[in-house]
């Protein structure tokens, strides 16, 4: 703030204005009154004011020479006590060395109220001839301005950087544009939420990131924007670079210049494609719930009926019996008879099936789904045989799985069954056997066994509903039970089932994949994870 001055000699100054008698002086008076920079000057032990000039005046906040002159610093500038100036001066005077000060703050009593100014000073010491400190100059230049505008810059400059290492720093998306729609700014978080770089975005128009089915938007946008208005919480959609697209809420503002006009709006993006996607997926994983609630519930009562049928059944089945060997009966009541025949053979099955939601009391072991799906293949090589079925068998060696054999063959039996009821008039069966993990959990290790065909396929509008209990699409001979009790048996053992499907002509079959896990833990209301495409 200060330095010291070399020592320049300065008695001819002093003269000009001690002496009052001499013309110079008056002359010089006169000169400096005007001068654009604050001068006056001290004279004595006192140091009173001789002379100030109108600039003095200015920055001093007085409006009167009489103020100062004839009147020590003190009297003078009551203000400045304890602000050091007075301290300064005096040392000037004493020691005779200058002192120079540079935007030294002071706080001037100007007109009644206390302001701030700065001033870049000297205050010079004023000698005889023989040497002898009479005096002090005081020069000063008001750098009040200066100073402050610089301190109003660096605040503004220390606030945009803050700002900008906010926005930069932020996790959501900040984007800025103008009202012809522009892109004005891009924050790291958009570079990374949409893929473009600030510099790929910045100049560009938004509608870079809006869909074609979008644009709409942005006029709507835009118009509230004009109208002072923000936009809150607006769930949309927009483009990646690569042309996906991501769910998003915009919180858009305007962005207002200096002088309150608006000049474009800024934009807060945040993806909201997870939590989206969680809600959707909870609403997915209640209607499988409750699907699955419903078939359980649906399945108890069957099981519960047709193990209340199946004893009276027996006994009719056992009289149609005697009756159609019953000698004498004419033909027309046998073929009642052998219509009636038909009709409880169906019943049965559908009874059959039905009774195995009813878990047999055995203790689950060890079976070979290959060597099951063999025998399964045996029992029906009649069917497949006469239909002209060609079979092709690819087994993998995999371990045995936990589970009861009656019910790991009438998963098989019903798939094979499905299978060769989807070719009447013949076709491919391809089956499959191999060590795999669940696609539902992939901790989950067994045999996969995959069973598909070149059938008929399952149209698109029917697949969802062939899990469900008595769906069927063979008027005939359907029970629509076989893929329900296939689910139920699954769920008992942790596994799972997966169908893919086509209908298509050309390109139509079915291929149903089933895992049956190594081991399992016995849960009441498990249930596998179906899949299902067409
Ligand atoms: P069902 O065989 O008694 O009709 P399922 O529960 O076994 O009952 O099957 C339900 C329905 O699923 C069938 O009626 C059929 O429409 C369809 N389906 C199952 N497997 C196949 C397959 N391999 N090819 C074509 N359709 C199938
Ligand atoms: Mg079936």
């Amino acid at each position: 703030m200060s330095e010291d001055f070399p020592r320049v000699p300065t008695a001819r100054n002093v003269k000009f204005f001690a002496d009052e008698s001499r013309r110079p002086n008056i002359a010089m008076r006169d000169l400096l009154q005007e001068a654009p920079s604050a001068i006056g000057v001290l004279f004595g032990d006192a140091l009173r004011w001789q002379f100030v000039n109108s600039e003095f005046l200015r920055v001093a906040g007085r409006n009167r020479a009489e103020e100062f002159v004839g009147k020590t610093i003190r009297e003078s500038l009551p203000e400045l006590e304890g602000q050091g100036f007075f301290e300064l001066l005096e040392n000037v005077y004493c020691t005779g060395n200058p002192y120079r000060g540079r935007e030294v703050k002071a706080v001037l009593n100007k007109n009644g109220h206390m302001q701030d100014a700065y001033f870049n000073f000297v205050y010079q010491p004023l000698r005889t001839d023989d040497g002898h400190v009479q005096g002090v100059l005081v020069h000063a230049i008001d750098v009040t301005y200066e100073v402050l505008a610089r301190n109003e810059i660096n605040r503004r400059d220390r606030a945009i950087g803050l700002l900008a290492a906010i926005v930069d720093s932020s996790d959501d998306a900040i984007v800025s544009k103008g009202l012809d729609g522009v892109i004005t700014s891009w924050n790291k978080s958009a570079e990374v939420l949409f893929g473009y770089s600030a510099e790929e975005a910045i100049g560009r128009h938004i509608t870079l990131i809006i869909p074609p089915d979008r644009r709409a938007e942005e006029d709507m946008i835009i118009e509230r924007i004009r109208r002072g208005q923000r936009v809150d919480h607006f769930e949309t959609v927009r483009l990646r670079k690569d042309g996906s697209r991501i769910e998003l809420s915009l919180t858009i503002s305007p962005v207002k210049d200096p002088a309150g006009k608006i000049i474009g709006a800024s934009k807060v993006a945040r993806d909201i494609t997870e939590r989206r996607q969680a809600a959707r997926s909870l609403r997915e994983s209640e209607e499988r719930l409750r699907k699955t609630e419903k078939l359980a519930a649906a399945g108890q009562l069957a099981a519960s009926l047709a193990h209340e049928i199946n004893n009276p059944l027996s006994s009719i089945t056992n009289a149609l019996y005697l009756l159609k060997h019953c000698p004498g009966l004419d033909p027309k009541a046998q073929s009642f008879v052998s219509i009636a025949s038909t009709e409880l053979a169906r019943m049965s099955r559908i009874v059959k099936q039905s009774l195995s939601y009813y878990r047999s009391r055995v203790l689950p072991k060890d079976v070979d789904i290959a060597a099951a799906v063999d025998e399964s293949l045996q029992v029906f090589s009649g069917k497949t045989d006469r239909a002209g079925i060609r079979i092709t068998r690819k087994i993998s060696k995999a371990g045995p799985v936990l589970g009861f054999p009656d019910e790991v063959r009438q998963v098989i039996d019903n798939l094979l069954l499905n299978a060769v009821e989807a070719m009447p008039r013949g076709g491919r069966l391809a089956i499959c056997v191999h060590p795999s993990r669940s696609w539902r959990d992939p901790s989950i290790h067994g045999v996969r066994l995959t069973i598909a065909d070149s059938g008929a396929g399952i149209p698109k509008g029917v697949l969802p509903r062939i899990f469900e209990p008595f769906f069927t699409t063979k008027p005939e001979k359907g029970t629509g039970l076989g893929l329900w009790v296939v689910y139920a048996l699954l769920a008992r053992h942790e596994g799972a089932i997966r169908v893919h499907s086509s209908a298509l002509p050309g390109r139509c079959g079915t291929a149903v994949s089933v895992l049956w896990p190594h081991v399992f833990r016995l849960q009441p209301g498990e249930v596998p994870e179906a899949s299902l495409a067409a």
